[in-house]
């Protein structure tokens, strides 16, 4: 390596960390809670060529580890406080290094939160990144809390909807032709998704169960169902569809944005009465939330067209979960 493993992580990783006692340098990390609060903790792994495309910037690369951690902290409403880098890297490269650190630091500095320690080795591009949040106790979002009855609510951007970077992947692919600025929309989409932070924190105490959308709405929901022992309806027209995926084919918007994966957007279950406060908390938190749904004693998922009529819809992923559910 042409710079040293402790000068690289001392020139690229670290930093002051007034969250934590003790940072970067020692063997541990000493951090400690907010009085009364507890921890929430997460990993997630990104992978060249699984998780990200060799073509992304580094500064990308470096935002979407982050964000993709942060979303999970955003899903369970707790307030992100550090985290730690495992990093693998084939070569020291230092324009890829300094992008890496460039895009991964504005996404902590712009939520306040330090990175605290993590490891440094020789391999396969690969980056893993645990965060650590806090929340009161028994305030934190989960899974298990949806109760028949409960609207079903999906964050959106607050100009666009959910699909667009499965319809990124698709142009990548070279299964769908986008424009040029059509592209561009959707990429970044895809690269630099917005971890929807603020908006768990808003829904403590209003959402009875939240997850984030990594691996596509109706797949995700099915764990929500599943830990909760409900079934859900959603109305098909009522699912946010952003402009560029709108012009596509109907067949295409339904599967980015029922099964596309990689939105990192909040979908959670609030009682009926509480619409309003979740249009609220959306609004504070500048996203869109949309209700696209219910939740139903009923086991299973049902599509529902805008006369509530049931849609057969064949999409990646559904048949195995309506046999599941
Ligand atoms: P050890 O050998 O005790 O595991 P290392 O030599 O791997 O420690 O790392 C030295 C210090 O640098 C430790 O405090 C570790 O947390 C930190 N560190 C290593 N890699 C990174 C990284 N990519 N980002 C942030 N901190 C790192
Ligand atoms: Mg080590």
């Amino acid at each position: 390596m042409a710079l040293g493993e402790f000068d690289l992580i001392q020139k690229y990783f670290t930093r002051p960390t007034p969250q934590a006692v003790l940072g970067v340098g020692d063997d541990c990390a000493l951090l400690q809670p907010a009085a009364g609060m507890q921890w929430a903790i997460s990993s997630d792994m990104l992978v060249e060529g699984r998780h990200f495309l060799s073509t992304v910037r580094p500064e990308r690369l470096g935002h979407k580890a982050l964000a993709v951690n942060l979303s999970d902290l955003a899903a369970c409403g707790a307030k992100p406080v550090a985290f730690t880098l495992a990093l693998a890297l084939p070569r020291v490269d230092e324009a890829f290094l300094a992008g890496l650190a460039q895009g991964l630091f504005d996404l902590a500095d712009a939520h306040g939160i330090g990175l605290v320690g993590g490891d440094t080795t020789a391999g396969p591009l690969n980056l893993c990144i645990t965060v650590f949040g806090e929340v009161p106790p028994g305030q934190a979002l989960r899974r298990d809390g949806a109760r028949a009855g409960d609207a079903l609510w999906v964050s959106h951007p607050l100009h666009g909807g959910l699909g667009d970077a499965r319809l990124a992947l698709e142009a990548f692919r070279g299964h769908v032709s986008l424009d040029g600025a059509d592209f561009e929309a959707v990429r970044t989409a895809m690269e630099q998704p917005q971890p929807r932070v603020a908006l768990g924190l808003g829904l403590r105490g209003l959402a009875t169960a939240a997850i984030d959308v990594s691996d596509g709405l109706v797949g995700d929901l099915r764990h929500v169902l599943r830990r909760s022992g409900v079934g859900a309806e959603i109305g098909l027209a009522d699912l946010p569809i952003g402009p560029v995926l709108a012009r596509q084919p109907q067949q295409q918007q339904w599967q980015c944005c029922l099964a596309g994966g990689d939105d990192y957007e909040l979908l959670f279950t609030a009682p009926p009465a509480a619409g309003a406060a979740v249009q609220a908390a959306a609004a504070a938190a500048g996203v869109g939330a949309r209700c696209i749904g219910r939740l139903t004693a009923e086991p299973g998922l049902r599509l529902l067209d805008a006369q509530g009529r049931a849609v057969p819809l064949q999409l990646q992923g559904f048949d195995h979960f309506a046999a599941g559910a």
